[in-house]
């Protein structure tokens, strides 16, 4: 295994609600480190390019509203297999389906306001962590 960056962000479901810090303590809880974390404010611009792979999907506009509904915290996150880590320790995209004990079990409201994203593989983690943080920023 090798040390790996992933890419994070806290949903504005997860700041309206105040557990930030409770989430992050899951996810250093599983060994992540967080080496980069800013609270910013999406745009819509922003947030229609960071999803637009799902631009085509019926739930699109919808979640654009959402994830420009609040604040966020977007996180660089290292560790060993950091990137399937933090899946594993996100749960299901659904939290209807998440196990026990992964973040979106214990704090998603839904499968929309699901409180945390996570890049899928380690091409797209290094995307998505250069659309919000320059290097930097970064600090291991
Ligand atoms: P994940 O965040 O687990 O990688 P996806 O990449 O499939 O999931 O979807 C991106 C985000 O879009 C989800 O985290 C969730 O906020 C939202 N989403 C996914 N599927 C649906 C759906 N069926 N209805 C509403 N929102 C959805
Ligand atoms: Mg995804």
């Amino acid at each position: 295994m090798a040390i790996e960056r992933t890419f994070s962000i806290l949903k504005p479901d997860a700041t309206r609600r105040n557990l930030t810090g409770k989430i992050n303590a899951v996810i250093e809880g599983a060994g992540l480190r967080i080496v980069a974390q800013k609270r910013i404010h999406m745009t819509t611009a922003q947030a229609e390019a960071f999803y637009g792979v799902h631009s085509e999907r019926g739930f699109f506009r919808d979640l654009v509203t959402f994830m420009t509904s609040g604040p966020v915290v977007v996180q660089v996150l290292e560790g060993e297999n950091a990137v399937l880590k933090h899946r594993e320790v996100m749960g299901a995209t659904n939290p209807a389906n998440a196990d026990e004990g992964t973040i979106r079990k214990l704090f998603a409201e839904s499968i929309e306001a699901n409180s945390v994203h996570g890049s899928d593989s380690l091409e797209n983690a290094a995307t998505e962590l250069a659309y919000f943080f320059a290097g930097t920023e970064i600090v291991g």
